[in-house]
């Protein structure tokens, strides 16, 4: 849509406000409104004033003139605002030098784009994310109540908290077993069609909805696959349609990675694939059906897969998924099959359109526009160096010994040796510009904080260990 286009849409639509959206460091969409007698042709060309001095991780006081920049492409008339509101994802300037800010997280996905299409390797690079999340009834009664933290695992795996439910309606999901029993057990169905259906109505593609493993309540709705960019903007938009509709269900949806003891946590498995001149890069005949290039982008993702870490998984709370038992990936390694590595290459398909590499490790905590361009940039790293992936790993890396399991190379398992990992190895981020020098910096700095705020904190299962001794 041009932003003539645009204006025509509100018109039509009678719209009364704009809604112009941003996204922050973290992935949360920040926004501000106008009236619709300010949205001019002139608003795409010169942008809108804001401070991003109060934005988290951006400007200092000293300069903190910004501007929104609103992209005409990314039109839709919000379905959670009463009054009738376009809504316009925005990129964000310097006022003064009128260059694209360089923590502006959209700006890295369309350098990323940018510098993809300049190495001559590959035109088109496309994401296909799975976001889990959980739907809870009421977020402060199963989130911050002190019963996942005395859970305990039985023999069988149970998660027992002694809680007593009234009434008891029965059909409940047993534990693990969220995937993928019919109603009336999944209680869920009706409001994840509305997400559905929701999604469609803004432009989203989707391919399928269902329950998840938890019985905590946690889904996952499937996005058909897009170029990065556009799957960024539909990541973010994802986001708010989950969070809106549970909200008007009076339910609470969270992205939490981690949010039960003992269950499953919620992952972001993210589906790539390359194509130049309308042609899959990574559909050979070699390991599952993969070519050179499929094998060398693998290689680039588990060599950079630490750094990647602090980008994908980018929480305290991410560490507590990738932990083994429980579907996430814990060791670096990849596979055809097998669901414990962190690279797998599905198999439901042969036909070389669909040949894609699956990278397991994000977690929807992510910003999904720094995640895709960051395993971009790593699988790019891996054929430009022509990184070789060894050997594919068959057996179940849950079950290792753990003679066998320590000696092979793991997962970061916090969020600081992940952020150590992306200090000592970044340079394939800085190509093309695609991530400053001064981003990087600044991440680290702000992420760091973030552990601190955790690790200065005594945990309220420290009292149950540590209380009396
Ligand atoms: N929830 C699992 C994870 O954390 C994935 C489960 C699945 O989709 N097979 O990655
Ligand atoms: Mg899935
Ligand atoms: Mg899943
Ligand atoms: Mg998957």
């Amino acid at each position: 849509m041009s932003p003539k286009e645009v204006i025509a849409l509100a018109k039509a639509k009678d719209v009364k406000i704009v809604d112009l959206k941003f996204s922050d460091i973290h992935g949360s969409w920040q926004h501000f409104s106008i009236p619709v007698a300010e949205l001019s042709e002139g608003l795409f060309e010169n942008g809108l004033g804001f401070d991003g001095s109060s934005i988290r991780g951006w400007k200092a006081v000293e300069a903190s003139d910004m501007l929104v920049m609103p992209d005409s492409s990314t039109a839709w008339v919000d379905p959670f605002v009463e009054a009738t509101t376009l809504s316009l994802v925005c990129d964000i300037e310097d006022p003064i030098t009128r260059e694209p800010y360089d923590r502006s997280p959209r700006g890295v996905a369309k350098k990323a784009e940018e510098y993809l299409r300049s190495t001559g390797i590959a035109d088109t690079a496309y994401f296909g994310p799975e976001a889990e999340f959980f739907v809870f009834d009421d977020v402060r009664y199963n989130v911050t109540s002190n019963e996942s933290f005395y859970a305990v695992d039985s023999a069988e795996g149970e998660w027992n908290t002694g809680k007593e439910e009234f009434p008891n309606l029965g059909h409940k999901i047993r534990h693990k077993e969220g995937y993928l029993p019919a109603p009336p057990a999944d209680r869920l169905m009706d409001l994840r069609n509305e997400m559905v259906l929701t999604m469609m109505e803004l432009g989203l593609k989707i391919e399928a909805q269902h329950h998840e493993v938890s019985t905590g309540g946690q889904c996952e709705i499937d996005l058909r696959y897009d170029t990065m960019l556009r799957m960024g903007d539909m990541m973010m938009t994802y986001k708010y349609v989950v969070k809106n509709v549970a909200h008007r269900f009076g339910k609470s949806a969270t992205f939490m990675p981690k949010p039960i003891y003992g269950d499953n946590g919620s992952g972001m498995h993210t589906h790539q694939s390359l194509w130049k001149d309308g042609k899959p890069l990574m559909a050979g005949d070699g390991y599952a059906n993969l070519s050179q290039e499929g094998l060398w982008y693998i290689g680039g993702l588990l060599k950079h897969a630490p750094a990647l870490c602090a980008i994908c998984n980018p929480t305290n709370n991410s560490y507590k998924r990738l932990v083994p038992g429980y579907e996430a990936p814990v060791i670096l390694s990849y596979s055809a099959r097998n669901r414990s590595a962190i690279c797998r290459i599905p198999t439901y398909s042969s036909a070389p359109g669909a040949i894609r590499v699956e990278f397991r490790c994000p977690d929807p905590s992510a910003n999904p526009y720094l995640a895709f361009s960051a395993l971009m940039m790593a699988g790019l790293d891996g054929i430009e160096n022509e990184i070789d992936p060894g050997e594919p790993m068959h057996r179940n890396l849950y079950d290792l010994p753990p003679e066998e399991s320590s000696e092979l190379p793991c997962l970061p398992d916090s969020l600081r040796l992940s952020l150590e990992a992306l200090r000592n190895d970044h340079e394939f981020l800085l190509k093309g510009d695609v991530f400053t020098t001064d981003f990087i910096n600044n991440y680290l700095e702000m992420k760091m904080g973030e552990y601190d705020a955790i690790r200065l904190r005594p945990h309220p299962y420290e009292y149950s260990m540590y209380y009396d001794i």
